[in-house]
């Protein structure tokens, strides 16, 4: 491939872009989120724990009766950023509010 993306390996590119196909990750790119220093929770998007030295990005990812408040890493969320704006151009897929 000639296309190579600067903030991560390619498998966290395909892990987040699965994760979102199957709705594991929110749609909406545009989601709120904080940050935080890591807490020690898994990150949702490559299941490795975010070490309190590093930066946590908490998205809130809205459902039917409350917002749930997901835990990435910097790098993760930027990842699963691209690639929700990517996926939500190519489809109408809930993007969209
Ligand atoms: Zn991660």
């Amino acid at each position: 491939m000639a296309f190579t993306r600067s903030y991560g390996p390619r498998d966290l590119d395909e892990q987040i872009r699965e994760r979102l196909v199957a709705g594991k990750l929110p749609g909406n790119p545009h989601a709120r989120y904080s940050t935080a220093a890591g807490d020690g929770q898994l990150c949702v998007c490559c299941d490795r724990a975010i070490a309190d030295f590093s930066l946590q990005y908490d998205v809130e990812w809205p459902g039917d009766a409350m917002v749930r408040l997901i835990g990435m890493h910097r790098a993760c969320f930027q990842c699963w950023r691209d690639i929700a704006t990517e996926l939500g151009s190519e489809t109408s897929d809930g993007a969209e509010v």
